[in-house]
């Protein structure tokens, strides 16, 4: 058995956990809105409200009245919820990977740009998300990825630093600004790729 010199994997996990699919949301809210399902993305994915919302700036009804102001959505916020909720679908493999770091030992921690809206419903819908050592979830810190305080707060939860931290995200910006704390990382493209380069650093046995 090789000895890696890393001591815990930091996983992203939107597009490496779990996948998500916003066309699902727009869909669904369209019908029920003044937008196109095009208006809708532009207005919720990645936009500037969705932003604020995953950097803390506004809380759940915050985010949602300013949603139903601009988008006309005329449900309720617990419908607007559920539709969100449904655009996660679990990414297998890489679930099945953090399980056998798990079962080997390893610590393991989220790191992720997100929102309470995600998060509440992750934690009751996916079983594997309850089995990591800590969560440094954006919304909670006021920053985001690739952001240096966000890596900051991955130092102060882990106690770690530097190589001791394995990290694994599909965005290339969010791999830069850990590979310049000196983190080692793997820029994740496909479950078979990423589980190679995790085999290589000794962590899988
Ligand atoms: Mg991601």
């Amino acid at each position: 058995m090789s000895v890696s010199p890393q001591k815990a994997v930091v996983f992203d996990l939107g597009k490496v956990l779990l996948d998500f699919d916003y066309s699902i949301l727009v869909h669904r809210m369209a019908p029920r809105s003044r937008m196109s399902e095009a208006e809708l993305n532009q207005l919720l994915n990645q936009a500037p409200l969705l932003l604020r919302y995953e950097t803390g700036a506004l809380s759940t009804p915050e985010f949602f009245d300013e949603v139903q102001s601009a988008s006309g959505f005329n449900g309720s916020i617990e419908e607007f919820t559920a539709f969100f909720a449904d655009i996660f679908t679990p990414i297998e493999p890489m679930i099945a990977l953090h399980a056998q770091l798990r079962s080997r030992g390893v610590p393991t921690y989220i790191f992720s740009n997100t929102n309470d809206i995600a998060i509440v419903h992750i934690r009751r819908t996916f079983a594997f998300f309850a089995d990591f050592d800590g969560y440094v979830l954006s919304y909670e810190h006021s920053a985001m990825k690739p952001d240096a305080p966000l890596y900051a707060v991955v130092e102060g939860i882990t106690g770690l630093r530097e190589a001791d931290l394995l990290y694994i995200d599909d965005r290339q910006e969010n791999i830069t600004a850990g590979v310049a704390r000196g983190w080692n990382a793997i820029l994740h493209q496909e479950p078979a790729t990423t589980e190679a380069a995790m085999r290589a650093t000794g962590l899988l046995g």
